[in-house]
């Protein structure tokens, strides 16, 4: 076996049978056919797209965490919070692990993840592969499963329903930020980050393919 038939090799990450990789039809993947798990996707061809959406998350994700949730009026008594607010509340309560996971799960992990991303999209769709590529990468897979913004707006809106009977619930800009962005973040996690590598692995032959744009002119 010479090294480039090694390198198109994949494990099945359930039953550890090995398969000679293919390369696939957009829009499909390729699933072990022993235990059925996925074992890849196809490559996108275009990256504007998860650029973009990821992008929009990220500025969603700001005016979410800047402006108030919710506004509660009770007998003429008003107050709101934005969430960064409703930690520092849960943290003053004596709950400071709660307060610790609320802050990791709905802003420390999904920002990573936005960010992270950005900084692999944007380069590898320039055509170039950044600094630290790969260790990005692998930060991306290990915190994705922590951000939970969605299970965050699912509780928000059990919150405000149960509220209602005893105060009036005024939403505000970041509960609208909110629900937009879990709508976004469903999207950017429907993007495999695996497929970056292919796309990177492809990158030097595709620039090799180009013509160099740099030339030296003759002084005539
Ligand atoms: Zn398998």
């Amino acid at each position: 076996m010479n090294v480039n038939e090694s390198e198109e090799l994949i494990a099945c990450h359930e039953c550890d049978a090995l398969f000679k990789k293919r390369a696939l039809p957009e829009h499909s993947s390729a699933n072990c056919p022993r235990c059925g798990a996925l074992l890849y996707r196809s490559i996108p061809r275009n990256l504007d797209r998860i650029c973009a959406t990821t992008l929009a998350a990220l500025i969603t994700f700001v005016i979410a965490q800047a402006f108030p949730i919710v506004e509660l009026d009770a007998n003429g008594i008003t107050s709101q919070t934005t969430l960064i607010g409703a930690i520092v509340a849960l943290w003053s309560e004596q709950m400071e692990i709660v307060a610790v996971l609320v802050f990791c799960a709905t802003i420390l992990f999904p920002l990573c993840e936005l960010v992270a991303l950005l900084y692999v999209l944007m380069p590898v769709r320039a055509g170039y592969v950044p600094p630290g590529f790969h260790l990005t990468l692998r930060a991306i897979q290990f915190v994705r499963p922590w951000g939970m913004i969605e299970v965050f707006m699912l509780g928000v809106l059990v919150t405000l329903v149960k509220m209602l009977s005893v105060a009036r619930v005024i939403p505000e800009a970041a509960l609208f930020a909110f629900g937009a962005l879990t709508l976004m973040v469903a999207v950017v996690v429907s993007f495999d980050p695996r497929s970056l590598w292919d796309i990177a692995a492809q990158l030097p032959k595709r620039r090799a393919r180009r013509p160099v744009a740099t030339s030296v002119r003759q002084k005539s």
